[in-house]
């Protein structure tokens, strides 16, 4: 019989979910260097099916690691949104509203950092099979068999992890479709007025989403990344031509952009599943957890960078307190993917989806409207900006009623 390796932590997929747990746990504990492995079916830098745009929650969480963003990238200053009741400035006075970059470089970046603080990253090794009892966990990868304390399922929206431990579940798997094109930077808005802009008018055509245009740098030169996020799960949406009507929504979102000659050109478009959070889901069995897409990210807009550093951070500081033989951790850790700051924002997140891809739509997107303070509010608590996330409940629905009942007008 193959013999296996002991060690404290794996941790199933080099994603932003997996490095950043192992991030957070050697800056939390860093006498676990040595003690974690990271198993990565690919090899950084690797390519990602992803618009790369880091809302400023993910920028805190960059900080509060230490880790400077020493990629190429384009800040986002200006936005706007068309929904099917009219437009939205999305714009917030000159802060900075997203930071767009590239997944290879990005991924790469945090994978050097977690390597050279002492994370091991086994790459070209898939997580194959998972067998646990009270005494540890047997991962079997292609590169032999780990006997860890904890595993961390990180491995993304299809993750072998949540099949093989949490069954396989697939109501919450929605998808996105995007693509790249070059720009002059001196004509194209998304450049010269450093914006980015969201289409919600294809939910009256039964797209559970939208489809967004972000500038971005691709080996230096200057492109648009376009894409279509629908939320729906395969059995809900009409089979045949499903990615073709995505596409010919994403082309009527932004019909000046030159998209209609890649129409036919499958090979230029790149689609991707996104699981997305449901409170019916558990995140924790035994001594596995799940982070990231493995887990579930955010219902409405599919962001899902930010949601791997928060489940990063809570997991390190259940596994290190694990580790030190606390036994009810990991449960904790569920119990705070559901019921503490991470877990509210995103149940919130899941309501807002519900309503605003309803058959009821067009209400709810006019009473965002109502209020230009009260968008304010809005965006700044989905960015995250200045941890307004993490303000109760309560005190925020208060602030926003506030904001609605001094009825400013929408600017
Ligand atoms: C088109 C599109 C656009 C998006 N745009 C944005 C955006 O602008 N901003 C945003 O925040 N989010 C965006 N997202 C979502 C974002 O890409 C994900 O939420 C994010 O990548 C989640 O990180 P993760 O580490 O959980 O998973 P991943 O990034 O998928 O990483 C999982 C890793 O696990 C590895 N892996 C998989 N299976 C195994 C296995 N069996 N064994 C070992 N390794 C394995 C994979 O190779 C991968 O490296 C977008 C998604 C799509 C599809």
């Amino acid at each position: 019989m193959e013999s296996s390796r002991r060690i404290d932590v794996v941790i199933a997929g080099a994603g932003p979910a997996g490095l950043a747990t192992a991030l957070f746990l050697v800056k939390n504990r860093p006498s676990l260097a040595g003690r974690i492995v990271a198993i990565e079916k690919s090899a950084h830098p690797r390519f990602k099916v992803c618009a790369g745009g880091l809302i400023p929650k993910t920028m805190l969480a960059l900080d509060e690691l230490g880790i400077a963003l020493d990629v190429p990238k384009v800040e986002v200053i200006r936005g706007e949104a068309a929904t099917p009741v009219g437009g939205v400035d999305l714009s917030r006075g000159g802060e900075v509203l997203a930071t767009v970059i590239r997944r290879d470089l990005f991924d790469s970046m945090l994978a050097r950092t977690a390597s050279e603080a002492g994370v091991e990253i086994v790459e070209r090794s898939r997580v194959l099979d998972i067998v646990q009892d009270a005494s540890g966990v047997d991962v079997s990868t292609e590169h032999g068999i780990f006997d860890a304390q904890i595993l961390v399922g990180a491995d993304g929206s299809g993750s072998r992890v949540r099949r093989a431990v949490f069954g396989a579940r697939k109501e919450t798997i929605g998808r996105a479709l995007m693509t790249d094109i070059a720009v002059d930077p001196e004509r194209t808005p998304e450049f010269t007025e450093r914006r980015y802009r969201f289409d919600f008018r294809c939910v009256s055509r039964r797209i559970n989403g939208y489809s967004w245009s972000f500038p971005c740098l691709i080996g230096g030169a200057p492109h648009l990344n376009l894409g279509i996020y629908d939320q729906r799960p395969r059995e809900f949406v009409e089979t045949g031509g499903e990615q073709s009507r995505m596409i010919a929504e994403l082309v009527a979102a932004f019909p000046e952009i030159p998209l209609d000659g890649l129409k036919r050109h499958a090979t230029q478009w790149q689609s991707f599943p996104i699981r997305w959070f449901d409170a019916g889901d558990s995140y924790a069995s035994g001594r596995v957890i799940l982070a990231g897409d493995a887990a579930g990210v955010d219902p409405l807009m599919g962001e899902g960078i930010s949601c791997a550093f928060e489940h990063g951070k809570l997991a390190a500081n259940a596994i290190c307190k694990f580790l030190d033989g606390d036994s009810g951790a990991l449960r904790a850790y569920d119990r705070a993917l559901h019921e503490g700051a991470a877990g509210k924002k995103l149940s919130k997140l899941a309501f807002a989806a519900r309503h605003f891809y309803s058959p009821h739509h067009r209400l709810f997107f006019r009473i965002a409207g109502i209020s230009r303070r009260a968008q304010e509010i809005g965006v700044d608590w989905y960015n995250g900006a200045r941890h307004l996330d993490e303000v109760p409940t309560r005190r925020l629905i208060a602030r926003w009623a506030r904001a609605v009942l001094s009825r400013e007008p929408v600017r």
